[in-house]
């Protein structure tokens, strides 16, 4: 019943998280206006705005001028209702579960805005640090020095990748690190921005086989890096005591 309670609580945010993905970059109010069709600005009713079920019952299209709805917005509600589940199931203590909610809720429309748009908006970026710092001082097993070691340690080394790879890191992916940082901490971000290096690497590879990118490649770094942040956020813990064990 609880994972329940949190799969339909991860998919009620979703559809907040798809309302942040469209309005974020545009500097437009999050609450006003109300939800609307972006062709034909047909304010959406109640039954309109359930997430997931809305989009199979309208077919994907608006009812009132039949464009479109693009496929994200469902994957965007979807993907938040498991996300927060499992981080329910992973969650060692209740202020760790509202944390890794917070966490995912400002990560995801970040990745997706960046493969969008290629921008990481800094609103949301320095909204998640001030989020992690804050509940930093309220969680179990993690301090406010743990979460500024992780604010300078991941800002750091990014600030320095930034200045050796001249240009191929933006200022938006180092301040993203001050945002996953807060909530990391030192040893973690570091090995998710290494994770990240690792799955961007191995995503450019057939574009690099064929030729049609230079290694200065043209594929946003943001979406790794939250991808990795989100995977140490889960099995981080896990993962840094296993490797401590080896010695
Ligand atoms: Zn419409």
């Amino acid at each position: 019943m609880q994972s329940f309670i949190f799969l339909l609580l991860g998919l009620i945010v979703g559809s907040f998280i798809n309302v942040l993905i469209v309005r974020v970059p545009r500097g437009q109010s999050i609450i006003n206006p109300r939800s609307h069709c972006p062709d034909c600005g047909h304010e959406l009713k109640a039954f309109e705005l359930i997430p997931v079920l809305s989009f199979i019952l309208l077919r994907g299209k608006c009812r009132e001028c039949g464009v479109t709805i693009p496929l994200r917005y469902p994957l965007v509600e979807l993907m938040t209702g498991f996300l927060f589940l499992a981080n329910f199931y992973l969650a060692a203590e209740p202020v760790e579960l509202i944390s890794g909610m917070v966490f995912i809720t400002l990560l995801l429309p970040l990745s997706v805005i960046d493969l969008r748009e290629q921008i990481l908006p800094d609103k949301l970026n320095l909204a998640g640090m001030a989020a992690g710092l804050t509940l930093s001082f309220f969680r179990v097993d993690f301090t406010p020095l743990t979460s500024i070691s992780g604010i300078l340690a991941g800002g750091g080394f990014l600030f320095a990748l930034a200045i050796i790879s001249r240009g191929g890191i933006g200022g938006g992916d180092i301040k993203l690190m001050l945002f996953t940082g807060s909530f990391l901490g030192a040893p973690l971000v570091l090995i998710s921005i290494f994770l990240a290096a690792i799955l961007g690497l191995i995503a450019s590879l057939p574009s690099l086989f064929r030729g049609q990118m230079g290694l200065k490649s043209k594929l946003p770094f943001g979406p790794f890096l939250a991808l990795s942040a989100l995977i140490l956020w889960y099995f981080g813990a896990e993962l840094l005591s296993f490797y401590l064990q080896l010695f």
